[in-house]
């Protein structure tokens, strides 16, 4: 999982607008983005295609908890995940 974990911090870009999507993607995938931050989140991810692979990275990391795991990765984990992309974005390069 470590593993996984460092890979995905890999592909995360480092432009505001690349943190921007990190910031949104919990709310993007719940599906309680407003309509207009969706949209640019969408714009984002078809011209980005670095965000695009993060987030399909994202998905498939959770996929594979649940395949591998016994149990499903609890909510806390998903956002802990989050919590700490976010501070390897804040993170002075
Ligand atoms: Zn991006």
């Amino acid at each position: 999982m470590r593993k996984v974990l460092h890979l995905l911090q890999q592909m995360i870009g480092r432009t505001p607008s690349c943190r921007k999507v990190n910031e949104f993607l919990a709310d993007y995938l719940d599906g309680t983005l407003d309509p207009q931050t969706k949209a640019r989140f969408d714009a984002h991810l078809d011209a980005c295609p670095k965000c695009k692979r993060y987030l399909e990275q994202y998905l498939q990391t959770v996929e594979l908890v649940k395949t591998n795991g016994t149990v499903e990765p609890p909510p806390e984990l998903v956002e802990h995940t989050l919590a700490f992309l976010r501070r390897q974005l804040e993170r002075p390069s």
